[in-house]
Protein backbone atom coordinates (compact mmCIF):
# COMPACT_ATOMS: atom_id res chain seq x y z
CA UNK A 1 0.00 0.00 0.00
CA UNK A 2 1.51 3.36 -0.97
CA UNK A 3 -0.17 6.38 0.59
CA UNK A 4 0.60 10.17 1.06
CA UNK A 5 -0.40 12.28 4.13
CA UNK A 6 -1.46 16.00 3.16
CA UNK A 7 -2.20 18.77 5.43
CA UNK A 8 -0.88 22.08 6.83
CA UNK A 9 1.70 22.23 9.75
CA UNK A 10 0.53 20.47 12.96
CA UNK A 11 -2.27 18.60 11.51
CA UNK A 12 -0.95 15.53 12.64
CA UNK A 13 0.29 14.01 10.16
CA UNK A 14 3.62 12.41 12.02
CA UNK A 15 1.31 11.15 14.77
CA UNK A 16 -1.25 9.99 12.72
CA UNK A 17 1.45 8.26 10.03
CA UNK A 18 3.23 6.59 12.67
CA UNK A 19 0.57 4.51 13.71
CA UNK A 20 -0.58 3.85 10.43
CA UNK A 21 3.04 2.24 9.31
CA UNK A 22 2.84 0.28 12.24
CA UNK A 23 -0.63 -1.02 11.63
CA UNK A 24 0.41 -2.04 8.27
CA UNK A 25 3.57 -2.83 8.57
CA UNK A 26 4.71 -0.23 6.26
CA UNK A 27 7.68 2.24 6.09
CA UNK A 28 7.07 5.60 7.80
CA UNK A 29 8.68 8.43 5.58
CA UNK A 30 9.13 11.93 6.79
CA UNK A 31 10.80 14.24 4.94
CA UNK A 32 11.12 16.56 7.74
CA UNK A 33 12.65 13.56 10.18
CA UNK A 34 15.26 12.74 7.48
CA UNK A 35 16.02 16.90 6.93
CA UNK A 36 16.19 17.06 10.99
CA UNK A 37 18.83 14.10 11.03
CA UNK A 38 20.79 15.29 8.54
CA UNK A 39 21.10 18.33 10.82
CA UNK A 40 21.79 17.21 13.36
CA UNK A 41 24.32 14.64 12.02
CA UNK A 42 25.72 18.15 10.80
CA UNK A 43 26.04 16.89 7.05
CA UNK A 44 26.30 18.74 3.94
CA UNK A 45 22.67 18.39 2.96
CA UNK A 46 21.79 19.25 6.64
CA UNK A 47 23.89 22.54 7.02
CA UNK A 48 22.40 22.95 3.33
CA UNK A 49 18.77 22.08 4.54
CA UNK A 50 19.17 24.21 8.03
CA UNK A 51 19.24 27.87 6.33
CA UNK A 52 15.78 27.02 4.99
CA UNK A 53 14.07 24.63 7.86
CA UNK A 54 15.23 27.21 10.59
CA UNK A 55 13.09 30.37 8.61
CA UNK A 56 10.07 27.94 7.91
CA UNK A 57 11.07 28.15 4.24
CA UNK A 58 10.67 24.71 1.99
CA UNK A 59 14.58 23.24 1.41
CA UNK A 60 14.37 23.24 -3.06
CA UNK A 61 12.41 21.01 -5.19
CA UNK A 62 15.57 19.33 -6.66
CA UNK A 63 17.18 18.53 -3.02
CA UNK A 64 14.05 17.43 -1.65
CA UNK A 65 13.25 14.71 -4.77
CA UNK A 66 16.88 13.52 -4.72
CA UNK A 67 16.26 12.75 -0.92
CA UNK A 68 13.05 10.49 -2.14
CA UNK A 69 14.28 8.70 -5.03
CA UNK A 70 17.34 7.66 -3.03
CA UNK A 71 14.91 6.62 0.23
CA UNK A 72 12.13 4.77 -1.80
CA UNK A 73 14.93 2.39 -3.03
CA UNK A 74 15.48 1.05 0.45
CA UNK A 75 14.42 -2.79 0.95
CA UNK A 76 11.87 -1.37 3.73
CA UNK A 77 9.81 -0.01 0.78
CA UNK A 78 8.82 -2.78 -1.14
CA UNK A 79 5.37 -3.86 0.97
CA UNK A 80 4.47 0.00 0.79
CA UNK A 81 4.84 3.52 2.87
CA UNK A 82 3.70 6.31 3.77
CA UNK A 83 5.01 9.49 2.39
CA UNK A 84 4.70 12.30 5.45
CA UNK A 85 5.78 15.94 4.50
CA UNK A 86 6.32 15.07 1.08
CA UNK A 87 5.14 16.39 -1.93
CA UNK A 88 4.97 19.77 -1.06
CA UNK A 89 4.82 21.19 -3.99
CA UNK A 90 3.65 20.68 -7.71
CA UNK A 91 6.90 19.68 -8.87
CA UNK A 92 7.67 17.13 -6.17
CA UNK A 93 3.85 16.09 -7.01
CA UNK A 94 4.85 15.46 -10.38
CA UNK A 95 8.47 14.34 -10.40
CA UNK A 96 6.95 11.70 -7.77
CA UNK A 97 4.63 10.13 -10.35
CA UNK A 98 7.24 10.01 -12.59
CA UNK A 99 9.40 8.03 -10.08
CA UNK A 100 6.59 5.78 -9.14
CA UNK A 101 6.00 4.71 -12.40
CA UNK A 102 9.08 3.96 -13.11
CA UNK A 103 8.97 1.74 -9.75
CA UNK A 104 5.58 0.30 -11.04
CA UNK A 105 4.13 1.65 -7.37
CA UNK A 106 1.24 3.50 -7.77
CA UNK A 107 -0.53 5.83 -4.82
CA UNK A 108 -3.09 4.23 -3.36
CA UNK A 109 -4.80 7.12 -0.93
CA UNK A 110 -4.06 10.46 -0.03
CA UNK A 111 -5.14 11.79 3.21
CA UNK A 112 -6.00 14.91 3.17
CA UNK A 113 -6.06 15.79 6.91
CA UNK A 114 -8.29 18.79 7.46
CA UNK A 115 -7.67 21.32 10.71
CA UNK A 116 -9.05 24.30 11.17
CA UNK A 117 -6.64 27.03 11.34
CA UNK A 118 -6.92 28.64 14.83
CA UNK A 119 -6.36 24.49 15.63
CA UNK A 120 -3.45 24.63 13.83
CA UNK A 121 -1.45 27.56 15.65
CA UNK A 122 -2.85 26.09 19.30
CA UNK A 123 -1.38 23.01 18.27
CA UNK A 124 2.02 24.31 16.91
CA UNK A 125 2.45 26.43 19.70
CA UNK A 126 1.92 23.40 22.38
CA UNK A 127 4.09 20.61 20.61
CA UNK A 128 7.05 19.34 21.59
CA UNK A 129 9.60 16.83 19.97
CA UNK A 130 11.69 14.32 21.88
CA UNK A 131 15.35 15.18 21.11
CA UNK A 132 16.43 11.18 21.28
CA UNK A 133 13.40 9.48 19.63
CA UNK A 134 11.44 12.13 17.86
CA UNK A 135 8.03 11.26 19.08
CA UNK A 136 5.77 14.27 19.43
CA UNK A 137 3.65 15.12 22.58
CA UNK A 138 1.19 18.16 22.86
CA UNK A 139 0.60 20.37 26.00
CA UNK A 140 -2.53 20.90 24.93
CA UNK A 141 -3.96 17.37 23.39
CA UNK A 142 -1.45 15.03 24.32
CA UNK A 143 1.09 16.63 26.89
CA UNK A 144 4.24 13.82 28.78
CA UNK A 145 3.20 12.29 31.61
CA UNK A 146 6.15 13.75 33.18
CA UNK A 147 6.68 17.52 32.06
CA UNK A 148 9.45 17.99 29.96
CA UNK A 149 10.73 13.84 29.69
CA UNK A 150 9.55 11.65 26.93
CA UNK A 151 7.01 9.10 28.02
CA UNK A 152 8.83 6.33 25.87
CA UNK A 153 12.60 6.90 26.21
CA UNK A 154 13.39 9.56 28.98
CA UNK A 155 14.70 11.53 26.38
CA UNK A 156 14.25 15.74 26.55
CA UNK A 157 11.43 17.23 24.79
CA UNK A 158 12.06 20.35 22.75
CA UNK A 159 10.17 22.91 20.70
CA UNK A 160 11.11 22.65 17.19
CA UNK A 161 12.53 26.13 16.30
CA UNK A 162 10.59 26.44 13.04
CA UNK A 163 7.39 25.98 15.81
CA UNK A 164 8.20 29.22 17.36
CA UNK A 165 5.34 31.79 17.05
CA UNK A 166 7.67 33.87 14.06
CA UNK A 167 7.97 31.18 12.00
CA UNK A 168 4.73 29.61 12.27
CA UNK A 169 2.89 31.91 10.11
CA UNK A 170 5.66 31.70 7.42
CA UNK A 171 4.87 28.21 7.19
CA UNK A 172 1.09 28.68 7.14
CA UNK A 173 1.38 30.93 4.40
CA UNK A 174 3.94 28.77 2.33
CA UNK A 175 1.48 25.71 3.05
CA UNK A 176 -1.27 27.77 1.34
CA UNK A 177 0.69 28.89 -1.28
CA UNK A 178 2.73 26.20 -2.53
CA UNK A 179 0.95 22.74 -1.09
CA UNK A 180 -2.73 23.50 -1.10
CA UNK A 181 -3.04 23.10 -4.36
CA UNK A 182 -2.40 19.63 -4.41
CA UNK A 183 -5.42 18.71 -2.79
CA UNK A 184 -6.76 19.38 -6.50
CA UNK A 185 -4.23 17.62 -8.09
CA UNK A 186 -4.96 14.33 -6.40
CA UNK A 187 -8.52 15.16 -6.34
CA UNK A 188 -7.81 15.48 -9.90
CA UNK A 189 -6.36 11.85 -9.74
CA UNK A 190 -8.98 10.39 -7.90
CA UNK A 191 -7.01 9.45 -5.14
CA UNK A 192 -8.06 12.31 -2.56
CA UNK A 193 -9.47 11.34 0.72
CA UNK A 194 -10.23 14.03 3.07
CA UNK A 195 -10.35 13.26 6.49
CA UNK A 196 -11.62 15.60 9.56
CA UNK A 197 -8.20 15.80 11.73
CA UNK A 198 -9.54 17.32 14.83
CA UNK A 199 -10.91 15.60 17.67
CA UNK A 200 -8.93 12.56 19.95
CA UNK A 201 -6.07 10.52 18.31
CA UNK A 202 -7.57 7.14 18.64
CA UNK A 203 -10.62 8.33 16.37
CA UNK A 204 -8.84 10.38 13.99
CA UNK A 205 -6.71 6.64 12.79
CA UNK A 206 -9.94 5.18 12.82
CA UNK A 207 -11.64 7.71 10.39
CA UNK A 208 -8.45 7.39 8.25
CA UNK A 209 -8.69 3.23 8.36
CA UNK A 210 -12.48 3.70 7.40
CA UNK A 211 -11.37 6.08 4.45
CA UNK A 212 -9.02 4.12 2.87
CA UNK A 213 -11.27 0.69 3.06
CA UNK A 214 -9.40 -0.93 5.75
P1 LIG B 1 7.92 18.89 8.66
O1 LIG B 1 8.53 18.15 9.78
O2 LIG B 1 7.28 18.00 7.63
O3 LIG B 1 6.99 19.99 9.11
O4 LIG B 1 9.14 19.60 7.88
C1 LIG B 1 9.96 20.54 8.52
C2 LIG B 1 10.67 21.43 7.50
O5 LIG B 1 11.49 20.62 6.63
C3 LIG B 1 9.76 22.20 6.56
O6 LIG B 1 9.27 23.41 7.12
C4 LIG B 1 10.70 22.45 5.38
O7 LIG B 1 11.65 23.48 5.68
C5 LIG B 1 11.47 21.14 5.31
N1 LIG B 1 10.79 20.15 4.44
C6 LIG B 1 10.26 18.94 4.80
N2 LIG B 1 9.72 18.31 3.76
C7 LIG B 1 9.89 19.12 2.69
C8 LIG B 1 9.53 19.05 1.32
N3 LIG B 1 8.86 17.99 0.81
N4 LIG B 1 9.87 20.09 0.51
C9 LIG B 1 10.54 21.15 0.98
N5 LIG B 1 10.91 21.30 2.26
C10 LIG B 1 10.58 20.30 3.12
Amino acid sequence: MQLIFLGPPAAGKGTQARRLAAEYGIAHISTGDILRAAVKAETVLGRKAQQYMDRGALVPDDVMIGIIQERLQKCDCARGFILDGFPRTLPQAEALARLLESLEKPIDYVINMEVPVDEVLRRMSGRLTCQNCGTMFNLVLNPPRVPGRCDYCGGPLIQRVDDKVETVHERLAIYRKSTEPLVEYYRDRGVLRTVDGTGNIDAITKRIIKAIGG
